[in-house]
């Protein structure tokens, strides 16, 4: 089966591309294999320059490669820029910190010298999703390069040409032929390339269920797994919140990448006493958004990823309304060319339906009543999921009942959940394990090795 690229505004085919047979992949394993023995030998200040090529490089062609975005999956043409811009910052920030961040570090022991190295693993495969095409990439390509791993991708069916683009790029910026590969297969071919001797360990960004193939082949094969999963995160409104920065910032967080974000806010729970002042302004914005062309600089909303992922988002509002809750904006397809979905808020959404019990992957808010703290941090912690949260509140002890009580990976307090390299990225609970970004991420995938001369 071809790989194709579906533009989610028009539904035109825009490329299409054969997938690699198994010999080539062999010689992309093997390959990866020879360069991880001599590029774990290359100094930091040599990764750094290439690192800081592909970053130059991303800046240079941030036009040309956030057109490949948009028509790819749909993301406004801004956002798609955003994301080349963020991409190169990360690259940068590896590249000058990486020799710190793993330094030797000198141990105190009762006999001899002691100390911890850290050193990379080998080729490292990454699974990822579509809906940040590079970010999810190199989120985990620059701190695993910049280790001396080498990296090896199987990007999202529907993103070939971003998966073939994030390899040219890298190999366009002087790093050695190997160090980073992009394998076009399909999801059922990652099991055996896990179990492949050449493999050292496997990350993964994506949904629940792929988390589990992913988790149960590493398992078999023994090696060391990252997931990053779904998220059903609660924007949790307290009764000192600010609603003049709240509102905004909850439009932003819902339907940022047009819905399609693991870390996008899903779950309103605004306490009694804001509610009549925080939802109707809520419901207000989101209804005022202008949904359409992603290219067009006016647009906030553009097209779901595919014709599936608008349907999926439609049945479970559909569901929602059908079991007694309220549409308060929204609630049904754009007519017409392109997949797209008005952004909608709904109400009265209790467990047993879809959108409560589910990631709703496009620009549906679900509000949540709550009477007081005690049953917005019990409602904000009621799901399977514990990626990020957010929460509002001005007053201090407020503050810290959200950042000591909410069960997530991050908590932020007045201010949507965000990625960046300084911070730990990822989740408890259903949402996966492990970490990506900051000091935490490129020591994922390194050996802490242990060292005592007597
Ligand atoms: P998905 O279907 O799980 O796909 C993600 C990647 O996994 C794709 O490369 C996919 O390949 C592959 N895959 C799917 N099933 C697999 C299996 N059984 N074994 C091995 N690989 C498999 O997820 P998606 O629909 O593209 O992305 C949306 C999901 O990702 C949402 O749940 C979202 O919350 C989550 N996400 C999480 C984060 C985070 O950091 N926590 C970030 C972004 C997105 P194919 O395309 O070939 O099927």
């Amino acid at each position: 089966m071809a790989f194709t690229t579906l533009n989610p505004a028009t539904g035109a085919v825009e490329a299409e591309f054969e997938p690699h047979t198994p010999e080539q992949v062999e010689e992309r394993l093997t390959r990866a294999a020879e360069t991880f023995a001599s590029y774990r030998r290359t100094s930091f200040a040599e990764r750094a320059g290439w690192m800081r090529a592909a970053a130059d490089l991303y800046d240079a062609e941030q036009p040309e490669i956030a057109r490949v975005l948009t028509t790819e999956m749909g993301k406004t043409y801004g956002s798609a820029k955003a994301e080349v811009a963020k991409c190169a910052m990360c690259m940068r920030w590896y590249a000058d910190r990486a020799e710190a961040l793993l330094a030797v570090e000198p141990v105190e022991t009762s006999a001899g010298r002691a100390y911890v190295r850290y050193e990379p693993l080998g080729p490292v495969l990454a699974v990822m999703p579509w809906n940040f095409p590079l970010w999810q990439v190199i989120r985990f390509a620059a701190p695993a390069l910049m280790a001396g791993n080498v990296g090896l991708l199987k990007h999202a069916s529907n993103v070939p040409q971003s998966a073939l683009l994030i390899e040219d790029l890298f190999r366009r910026a002087g790093f050695p032929e190997g160090a980073f590969s992009t394998l076009l297969v399909p999801a059922g071919a990652v099991a055996s390339i896990i179990e492949d001797d050449r493999v050292a360990a496997v990350t993964l960004t994506g949904s629940e269920a792929a988390g589990r193939s992913v988790a149960a082949a590493a398992g078999r094969a023994l090696k060391k797994c990252v997931l990053e999963l779904g998220g059903s995160d609660p924007f949790v409104v307290l009764p000192s919140a600010d609603l003049d920065r709240a509102v905004p910032v909850a439009v932003t967080a819902r339907v940022q990448n047009n819905g399609q974000s693991c870390i996008a806010a899903k779950r309103f729970i605004v306490v009694d006493a804001v509610r009549d002042r925080f939802v109707p302004r809520f419901v207000e914005a989101m209804a005022a958004l202008v949904v359409g062309d992603p290219f067009d600089p006016a647009t906030d909303v553009g097209p779901l990823v595919s014709r599936a992922q608008r349907d999926e988002v439609a049945a479970q509002v559909d569901d929602a309304r059908a079991k007694g809750a309220v549409v308060a904006c929204g609630g049904e397809p754009v007519p017409g060319e392109g997949w797209y979905y008005r952004p909608t808020v709904l109400t009265g959404v209790t467990p047993g339906m879809r959108a409560y019990d589910e990631e709703v992957f496009g620009p549906v808010a679900v509000v949540e009543p709550a009477a007081d703290v005690d049953e917005a941090i019990a409602l904000a912690n009621r799901t399977s999921f514990g990626l990020g949260a957010s929460v509002w509140a001005e007053d201090p002890a407020e503050q810290q009942r959200g950042i000591e009580e909410l069960e997530a990976g991050m908590v932020f307090v007045n201010a949507m959940v965000v990625s960046s390299p300084e911070l730990p990225f990822g989740g408890i609970k259903r949402s996966g394990f492990g970490r990506e970004l900051s000091e935490a991420g490129i020591k994922e995938f390194c050996n802490a090795k242990a060292v005592r001369v007597a």
